[in-house]
């Protein structure tokens, strides 16, 4: 159900962005190319062109104006200025051509430029014109005639007295004062002059002036005419100018606004493309947020209903795991009650009737306690609780061991056994669990001997691949069996799963060992297969990746994998006895890390009842207990009434210091351990009791870093590598702590002695093992306090106050 969420969920997510993405460049891209435009016609050559043409303009009147002042004033250096301003204005046009890219623009100016060329040469020709009228020259001509007139009335003038003409001017003023002097001299005498000559001169005169006069009228109307042209063509010109430049400058006001235009539709356009796609994309969003909000909602519905799914699960799990962990548990009591008493009944006078029975309840007990063990490894499995192991050790050792084993089981069998180990394995130590890989083999060949009535079975073991840190092995146990159908290899693996409904009735087992082996497979990180033939045999495979393990570091680890697989291999079982129940925890915890089967118990009077029926190879007793102490312990077992206790070793531990070693061993102990003890002493007494001659060198043990004075967890540590099992052992110790405290506090205030010396004993031994000293010191003296003592009250004030600061800094410790 979960599924096609899952896989919408993101798939809607991921197609909301690609819309919202493709909007995005869509929209840059349509955004870019309106910049462009936009740059285009923002381009300021426009504005800048708009204003070069308005002071071209503005030039070229003011040229006008000048070349107006130049012509009225006829003064050379109006006409200086006049002609600067024309250069300067072929200069702007030039300019101006030179910077528009438009053809049209050019072709323009050079109309203007040509215009404004010929404009020029006609006021030239004004100005030339207008000097001309200006120099009147009627009087001079007037004055001409009368010299003539005075010639021909007999007068000296430099002209007629003179005919070859004077060398230098030096030389006519010479000529000149000469002449007048001789003109002084020979004065005309007027009175002899006839009125005949008189009218003559003055009629004379008068044509000469009415001559002069009309002369002079007729140049200037001629002149007048010319200017007239001139000043029309001047107008003609400047009319053509005035139209050439208003195009021109229209032409520019218009490509100015034309791109101003296209600027605003640009932007404008741009805004409304904004705008659309800012609407666009709001919908885009709010619609698939509608879509992933509902679908997160409907998820977050399935989730939870599969959260109240998997707590269901995990409950109905759990509960099957405690039910697995606890009736097995509790099978376990009355199995050995069963198999103990069938032992003992066996022992007796026997019909062969009650043999029979006595056997089948043996075998019917067997079943049972495989059968409670595998559950407990499966339940242990299934629930991740099973601890993997990564040590050194010889796999060529596993595989002889386990071979040998099932084949002596079912020696009976005509079955042979054939080991085929690749050289490259044997003599070698590999690293991962080997109590585990035991396991696996063990069920292989176990199940290869039991479904295989003759031929044989054989353990290969080889190499797949081999690299530098790891080698993939591979096990396979081949039998020549019964063999299994195609269709029944898959289910064979499942839990309490046997290929065939007769199975169980034929052959025994559980349907267990499979399902437990593929785990176990699993949890080292390989697999499990199975190749077989209906009636003619089978093939099981463990793949393993083993960590190779360098030479020198054979000759460290070995040491410690060889006593601990050869304790394991013994198969051992111990009984506790300790009133402490954090230290019954620990205790059984680190003997069954090391192979030991462990049955613990508070008091003897538990043990009591049950005693014929538990078997066990040593003894582990606490010294001073409330009911039965150690010594009585060790007396009950010595006085032939438990007719389990065929002389097995008996361990004292104790934190009292009150007796030697020897004092112990006379009583007939066999070991002693001194509380607080380190694993490695309690490995070194079995390692003497079972002569397993090797004895474990202490780890040196490093101070905690925190709470030192408080307490101190590297002995403890000693006995758990992992945290799991060290926070495990304290939470019981806290949790018994707790109701010690409070039991402690009753019998101080209703001042029963013994009751504080028995609490007080007991709590010491874990106390001990922690090595909270100020606890320690407290406890000691209340485990001996008198009766008459009368410091109780305030000692058990003081150990509540270390006993609070030793709890929280535990209590932050594990949490
Ligand atoms: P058990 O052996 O206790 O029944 P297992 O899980 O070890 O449980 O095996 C499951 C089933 O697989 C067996 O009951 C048997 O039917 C089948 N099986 C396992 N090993 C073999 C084998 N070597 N040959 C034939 N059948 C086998």
């Amino acid at each position: 159900m979960s599924k096609p969420i899952k896989t919408r969920f993101p798939l809607k997510i991921i197609a909301s962005y690609l819309v919202l993405a493709t909007l995005a460049v869509v929209v840059v891209v349509f955004l870019f190319s309106e910049l462009r435009t936009y740059l285009n016609a923002a381009n300021d050559t426009d504005s800048k062109e708009v204003v070069k043409t308005g002071s071209l303009i503005n030039l070229v009147y003011e040229t006008d104006s000048y070349s107006r002042l130049a012509l009225l004033s006829e003064d050379e250096e109006d006409f200086v200025r006049f002609q600067i301003r024309v250069d300067s204005l072929y200069q702007r046009i030039a300019d101006f051509r030179k910077s528009t890219p438009k053809e049209s623009q050019k072709i323009q100016l050079d109309s203007i430029k040509k215009l404004l060329i010929s404009k020029n040469k006609n006021i030239i020709a004004l100005r030339e014109l207008s000097m001309e009228m200006n120099e009147d020259k009627s009087l001079d001509d007037i004055l001409r005639e009368f010299s003539n007139l005075e010639n021909n009335m007999g007068k000296f003038t430099l002209e007629n007295y003179l005919k070859p003409k004077w060398r230098s001017e030096k030389e006519r003023k010479s000529w000149e004062n000469i002449i007048r002097m001789s003109n002084r001299n020979e004065g005309v005498d007027t009175m002899k002059i006839s009125a005949k000559l008189i009218d003559s001169t003055l009629a004379t005169t008068r044509f000469i002036v009415a001559e002069a006069k009309y002369n002079r009228n007729k140049n200037r109307e001629e002149l007048k005419i010319r200017e007239a042209e001139l000043i029309t063509n001047d107008l003609v010109i400047s009319k053509n100018l005035q139209e050439l430049i208003t195009v021109f400058d229209q032409e520019i006001s218009k490509n100015y606004l034309r791109d101003k235009t296209e600027q605003q539709r640009s932007i404008e356009k741009a805004s409304s493309v904004l705008k659309i796609s800012g609407i666009v994309g709001l919908v885009v969003i709010l619609l698939f947020s509608y879509i992933i909000i509902s679908d997160f909602f409907r998820a977050e519905k399935l989730r939870k209903k599969l959260r109240i799914a998997k707590e269901t699960t995990e409950d109905v799990l759990k509960s099957r795991e405690q039910l697995i962990a606890t009736v097995s548990h509790d099978l376990k009591t009355p199995l050995h009650t069963i198999s103990g008493y069938t032992e003992l009944f066996r022992n007796t006078q026997l019909s062969e009737k009650q043999e029979y029975y006595t056997n089948q309840i043996a075998s019917g007990s067997l079943f049972i306690t495989q059968l409670v063990n595998d559950l407990l490894d499966f339940s242990k499995l299934e629930a991740g609780k099973l601890k993997i192991d990564h040590i050194a050790f010889p796999l060529e050792n596993i595989l002889l061991e386990s071979g040998n084993a099932i084949k002596d089981r079912y020696s009976d069998k005509a079955v042979k056994l054939h080991l085929v180990i690749n050289e490259k394995l044997k003599n070698r130590y590999f690293k991962s669990d080997p109590l585990r890989i035991r396991q696996i083999v063990l069920n292989l060949v176990s199940n290869a001997f039991k479904f295989t009535e003759t031929g044989s079975v054989s353990i290969i073991a080889e190499i797949v691949t081999e690299k530098k840190k790891r080698t993939h092995v591979k096990i396979t146990v081949k039998d020549t069996g019964i063999g299994i159908s195609a269709e029944k290899q898959e289910l064979i693996f499942k839990e309490f799963t046997q290929a065939e409904e007769d199975t169980s009735r034929k052959f025994g087992g559980t349907g267990l060992g499979l399902a437990i082996s593929k785990k176990l497979a699993g949890l080292l990180g390989g697999n499990i297969s199975v190749a077989s033939e209906l009636g003619k045999g089978s093939s099981f495979s463990v793949m393993l990746p083993l960590e190779n393990v360098e030479e020198t570091e054979i000759a460290v680890v070995p040491k410690t994998i060889s006593e601990t697989t050869r304790l394991a291999k013994m198969q051992l079982k111990a009984l506790v006895f300790d009133d402490d129940r954090a230290m019954r925890s620990l205790l059984s915890e680190v003997l069954e890390q090391e192979g030991i089967i462990c049955n613990a118990f508070e008091k003897f009077s538990d043990f009591e009842t049950i005693s014929g029926a538990v078997d066990y190879d040593f003894v582990l007793t606490d010294i001073q207990m409330p009911e039965t102490d150690g010594f009585q312990i060790l007396k009950h077992f010595k006085s032939g009434n438990h007719l389990m206790y065929t002389d097995q070793p008996v361990i004292a531990m104790t934190g009292n210091q009150q007796h030697k070693s020897d004092y112990y061993f006379e009583q007939g102990f066999s070991e002693l351990l001194h509380k607080p003890f380190h694993k490695a002493d309690l490995l070194n007494a079995l390692y003497t009791l079972f002569d397993i001659g090797e004895e474990v060198i202490k780890e040196p043990i490093t101070a905690t870093k925190k709470e030192e004075a408080i307490y101190d967890l590297s002995l403890l540590k000693s006995f758990m590598k992992d945290e799991k099992g060290l926070k495990e052992i304290l939470s019981v110790f806290l949790i018994q702590t707790k109701k010690d405290m409070i039991e402690l506090k009753e019998a101080v205030t209703k001042n029963d002695r013994d009751t504080v010396r028995a609490l007080s004993h007991r709590k010491l031994t874990m106390a001990r093992q922690i090595q909270a000293s100020s606890v320690v010191s407290l406890l000691e003296i209340l485990e001996l306090i008198k009766n008459e003592d009368s410091e109780l009250e305030r000692l058990f004030g003081a150990l509540e106050v270390e006993m609070s600061k030793m709890t929280v800094a535990l209590q932050s410790e594990i949490s």
